[in-house]
């Protein structure tokens, strides 16, 4: 039986619920249906970051589990002031050869919707590695909060690089 929860994002986006200028970036071809699941997800702001959980009155430890460091995770944190997203969108730039400095949420869904389309396969692919990243740092975070286990950003980068070259993009 299919998932009513995964089966969600599509519905709602045909309800035009997702702002029309972020819809050609989450449904560019190639994203991983799990990976546009958690990208729908971050561009609503609706994954269950710290700041998210205290509005539901749900209590976790706040600081936020990639820098270590002690300032609260919250959605605008983990997507990229957080070093450790930082440097794993920016390793993942680098790789695509994007010379540039990486900006906070906002700016970065703005210029990934200049940017990423279907007109040519680098312009693809840069919507597939973002997707996949957002992914990644998110299963980071879970992991480490719930699994106890810890990756490297080097390592999440390996992983991306690997599964964009087995999809052929
Ligand atoms: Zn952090």
């Amino acid at each position: 039986m299919e998932n009513p929860v995964l089966r969600r994002p599509i519905y709602m986006l045909f309800q035009g619920i997702l702002k029309p200028k972020w819809k050609s970036l989450v449904m560019l071809t190639g994203i991983l249906p799990k990976h546009q699941f958690i990208l729908w997800m971050a561009i609503q702001r609706r994954l269950a970051t710290v700041d998210i959980l205290a509005k539901w009155r749900i209590q976790v430890p706040q600081s936020c589990v990639l820098c270590e460091r002690d300032i609260e995770e919250t959605h605008d944190h983990l997507f990229f002031e957080c070093t450790y997203s930082q440097s794993l969108w920016k390793g993942m730039l680098g790789w695509l050869r994007y010379q540039r400095s990486v900006a906070n949420w906002e700016d970065e869904l703005k210029w990934l919707s200049a940017n990423a389309n279907n007109r040519n396969p680098r312009k693809t692919i840069l919507g597939v590695v973002f997707a996949a990243t957002v992914y990644h740092i998110w299963m980071e975070r879970n992991d480490r909060r719930f699994q106890n286990q810890k990756r490297e950003a080097k390592d999440r980068a390996k992983d991306i690089t690997i599964q964009v070259h087995i999809t052929g993009q």
